[in-house]
C-alpha cells in the first residue's frame, strides 16, 4: 500500500542529521561510557513537588478528558505569565494548551499555511522546523543566517524570500546557537512581517534561559500581537519534558481555530498534567531561575574553557541550553569532527550540519551534563581539536 507523500517526505531525503547521536546511541547500549551533549534534556528530573501535584490532581480524579483548548486554570496562569513577562495584555482566549511545543508548532503551521504555500523559517534551526512546515503541506523556504554575524537574522534577507509567503518562524533564544536575537534585529524582523504581511511564528520555549538582560517577545511590538503566534512550552522551563504540555498564545480568532483543530487532532492535554503544570507555575520566577541555573553556570565554564586560544571559537551565546562551536579552523566539518571525538574521546556533540547548511563547520554542545563532567569534556574537546588543527 502508498503511504502519502506528504508522509513519506517529511524529512525531505537523506539524512535526518540524527547519525551522530544514534552511533552514540549504539556505543551505550554496548557498554561504552560516552560523555552525552546532544540533545536538549536537563540532567534533572521534573521537581518532586510538581510529580506530587500532578498524583493529586490524577488521584482526585482528574482523569478523563480535559476541556480541549486548555483547562481554565491554566489558560488564565499562562496568559498573566504572558501579560507579565512580556507587558503584552493577553487573556486565557488568547491562549491553548498543547501537548508540547512541537504540536504547538505542528498547529500554527496548520493555522497560517495552506497546501504549497511557502513557510519561511531561520537556518540554522531546530531539527524538525523543516519537517513540521512540510507535515501541514507547505513549501519550507530557509532563511540563512552567518557564523561572522553571530547568526542574527538580517531581515532584508527574510524580506527577499517573503513574496507569496504567509509565515515567517523564528526561535530566539535560539537552538541550536544559543544566541539570543537582539533588539534591533527583532524589530527588524517584525517591520518585514508587517511590510510583507506575514504571520510571524515565535518559538519561546527558552524564554527563561536568558544569561544577559530580559527576554524580548516580538509580539509585543506595535502591530504584531495580530500576526503572531508565540510558543510556549513547560519542557524547557521547567523540566516538563516527558509531560508535553505547552501552549500557543495569539489573536483571539485564531486560537478559536486552533480549538478546533485540537478537537480533531490531539483531543486536549490530560488534565493531571495540567493541574501540575498549574502548579508549576504558581511558583513563579524563583523555580524557573533553578531549573536554569546550571545552564547559566556551565555557559560561563565554557566561555572559561574556551579562553586563550583560537582553534575553537564560542559563538556569542546569550541564552538556552546550548554552546555553537565553530570549529572550521581544524579543517573538518562538523560532522566529521564530531565523529572522531565520537571515536578519540567517547564525547557525543551534535555536527552544525545537523541544524542546516549555515552552520556547517560548527558543533553543537548542549550543556546537559554535571558541571566538572561538562569540564573535563570541553577541555578535552579543544585539546582534540588544537591536536588536529593543521
Ligand atoms: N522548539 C525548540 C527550539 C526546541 O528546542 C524544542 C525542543 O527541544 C521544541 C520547540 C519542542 O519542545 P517541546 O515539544 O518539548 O515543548
Amino acid at each position: 500500500m502508498h503511504l502519502s507523500r506528504t508522509i513519506t517526505g517529511l524529512t525531505g531525503g537523506g539524512s535526518d542529521g540524527w547519525d551522530l547521536f544514534l552511533k552514540a546511541r549504539r556505543m551505550i547500549a554496548e557498554g561504552t561510557r560516552v560523555t552525552e551533549l546532544t540533545i536538549g534534556e536537563h540532567d534533572v528530573r521534573t521537581a518532586p513537588a510538581i510529580l506530587d501535584a500532578m498524583h493529586r490532581a490524577a488521584s482526585a480524579g482528574h482523569t478523563g478528558y480535559a476541556s480541549v483548548p486548555g483547562t481554565a486554570e491554566l489558560r488564565r496562569a499562562v496568559a498573566e505569565r504572558l501579560t507579565q513577562r512580556t507587558g503584552v495584555p493577553t487573556t486565557p482566549a488568547n491562549v491553548i494548551i498543547t501537548p508540547g511545543g512541537q504540536a504547538a508548532l505542528f498547529a500554527a503551521h496548520r493555522a497560517t499555511c495552506d497546501q504549497g504555500d511557502r513557510a519561511l523559517f531561520i537556518d540554522p534551526y531546530y531539527a524538525t522546523y523543516p519537517g513540521t512546515i512540510r507535515a501541514v503541506g507547505a513549501v519550507p523556504v530557509a532563511v540563512p543566517t552567518r557564523s561572522r554575524n553571530s547568526f542574527q537574522p538580517d531581515p532584508a534577507e527574510i524580506a527577499s524570500r517573503a513574496p507569496g509567503a504567509k509565515s515567517l518562524l523564528i526561535n530566539s533564544p535560539n537552538n541550536p546557537t544559543g544566541v539570543v536575537y537582539s533588539r534591533k534585529t527583532l524589530e527588524g524582523i517584525a517591520r518585514t512581517c508587517l511590510d510583507h504581511d506575514l504571520w510571524l511564528i515565535s518559538d519561546e520555549v527558552y524564554d527563561t534561559q536568558v544569561w544577559d538582560g530580559d527576554h524580548i517577545s516580538p509580539r509585543s511590538f506595535p502591530g504584531m500581537a495580530e500576526r503572531t503566534l508565540v510558543v510556549g512550552s513547560m519542557s524547557k522551563s521547567h523540566a516538563m519534558t516527558g509531560s508535553r504540555i505547552g501552549w500557543i498564545a495569539g489573536p483571539q480568532d485564531a486560537i478559536s481555530h486552533l480549538t478546533t483543530l485540537a478537537t480533531h487532532t490531539t483531543y486536549g492535554v490530560p488534565g493531571f498534567i495540567q493541574d501540575a503544570a498549574v502548579f508549576a507555575l504558581a511558583q513563579g520566577p524563583a523555580l524557573e531561575e533553578e531549573i536554569a541555573a546550571p545552564f547559566r553556570r556551565r555557559r560561563a565554564i565554557a566561555l572559561k574553557v574556551l579562553e586563550g586560544q583560537n582553534v575553537v571559537r564560542a559563538l556569542p551565546s546569550g541564552g538556552a541550553m546550548y554552546v555553537m562551536l565553530d570549529i572550521r579552523a581544524t579543517g573538518l566539518s562538523g560532522d566529521e569532527f564530531g565523529d572522531r571525538l565520537l571515536d578519540a574521546h567517547h564525547i557525543a556533540v551534535m555536527p552544525g550540519e545537523s541544524f542546516g547548511q549555515a552552520a556547517a563547520g560548527h558543533v553543537r554542545v548542549a550543556m546537559t551534563v554535571g558541571d566538572d563532567a561538562f569540564r573535563s569534556a570541553l577541555t578535552r574537546l579543544v585539546t582534540f581539536a588544537q591536536e588536529i588543527a593543521p
